[in-house]
């Protein structure tokens, strides 16, 4: 048995979606949790663009925006709390299923029955909004954000392109992950000829990371395992603390450990608390990791997927796991060598 990929998951529901921004004027834009390059680019890409169309738009995101995404233009309108925010319409991005988008979103939505337009790119993507614009062929959700933008005949300023690139580069890993296509250029193109600056993005993501980074690897790579195609790493509290890294903070490691080429699946376990473990995935072309993630409670795209398991530890987490990546591994091919 080979392992079929799935046809993209494509819903693109425009009409419901203008109807509701049509008939909105207080707007709340919503995304993930832990929220990565493209998970601020495009809720600031959309909530810039929504604002130079007339309408009153405030980003919420559990815990504020990180550091490192601060160069994103107006990233600091960002509030951690909904204090006082009645919108009458809630908007998220770049999350596919609603547990993801956190406390506040789900604060927003079940405190007044607000409805919610869903943008996304993820294959996993539960279709969980009133309106949902899903298109897993887009390398990331900004590119779904600039999408709509553009069939709603709308100019892309220099602010919400600056915003949008920032999730292209860094969801496509400096348009290198296989999803990139030559219509990934053209948009990409059409981003930077609106002004956006690609050397400001590398060298606030792909290209600097906190030195503890390095100390955490330094410390960790000797202990990876490697069996059956799966390489993996147990990531405990002490690990965290020894490199300096606020707990539960991106690593990057099964990016990392998915290029040693003797494997074709790989993950990190990381330990948030003694029971609740945060497992990221990676797979080379020809594998999927999606549907492990799916099937654990979290989602993610073909190549790159995670979930948190709790009621585990570590240990039992591995155990469990680790065998069904191999099962993957199993019914995959690679695709390119
Ligand atoms: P990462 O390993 O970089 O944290 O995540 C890889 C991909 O999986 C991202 O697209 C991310 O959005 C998705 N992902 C990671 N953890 C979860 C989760 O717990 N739930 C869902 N739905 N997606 C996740
Ligand atoms: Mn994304």
């Amino acid at each position: 048995m080979t392992n079929k990929i799935e046809a993209p998951l494509v819903r693109l529901e425009w009409d419901a979606a203008n109807e509701l921004v049509d008939n909105a004027s207080n707007i709340v834009t919503v995304t993930h949790v832990s929220p990565d390059g493209d998970a601020i680019g495009s809720l600031m890409g959309l909530t810039i663009a929504l604002r130079e169309h007339g309408k009153t738009v405030m980003p919420v995101v559990d815990g504020g925006c990180p550091d490192f995404l601060r160069f994103v233009p107006y990233s600091e309108d960002i509030r951690g709390m909904i204090d006082g925010l009645k919108p009458d319409l809630v908007i998220s991005t770049d999350a596919s299923d609603q547990p993801r988008i956190g406390k506040t979103g789900n604060q927003l939505l079940a405190s007044n029955g607000v409805p919610l337009i869903q943008l996304d790119h993820h294959q996993t993507n539960l279709l969980f909004g009133d309106a949902n614009l899903v298109d897993a062929r887009t390398v990331a959700a900004a590119e779904g954000v600039l999408d709509w933008i553009l069939e709603r005949g709308w100019e892309v300023s220099q602010n919400a392109a600056q915003a949008l690139l920032t999730g292209f580069v860094t969801d496509t890993l400096c348009f290198r992950t296989s999803n990139v296509t030559a219509s990934t250029f053209g948009k990409a193109q059409i981003l930077m000829e609106a002004g956006a600056d690609l050397t400001l993005i590398v060298q606030n993501t792909m290209a600097r990371k906190p030195t503890s980074r390095h100390r955490l690897y330094g410390h960790v790579l000797s202990r990876m395992k490697l069996e059956d195609g799966v390489i993996w790493l147990n990531l405990t509290v002490e690990d965290f603390k020894f490199a300096g890294m606020p707990l539960g903070e991106y690593t990057g490691l099964s990016g990392y450990l998915i290029e040693a080429d003797e494997a074709y699946i790989s993950a990190t376990f990381k330990e948030i608390e003694e029971t609740v473990i945060e497992c990221s995935f990676r797979a080379v072309p020809g594998f999927d990791v999606s549907r492990v993630a799916l099937s654990l409670g979290g989602g993610g795209h073909v190549l790159a997927s995670g979930c948190t398991i709790t009621g585990k530890t570590l240990e039992e987490v591995e155990e469990l796991v680790v065998p069904m990546l191999k099962k993957q591994v199993q019914l995959g091919k690679p695709i390119y060598r």
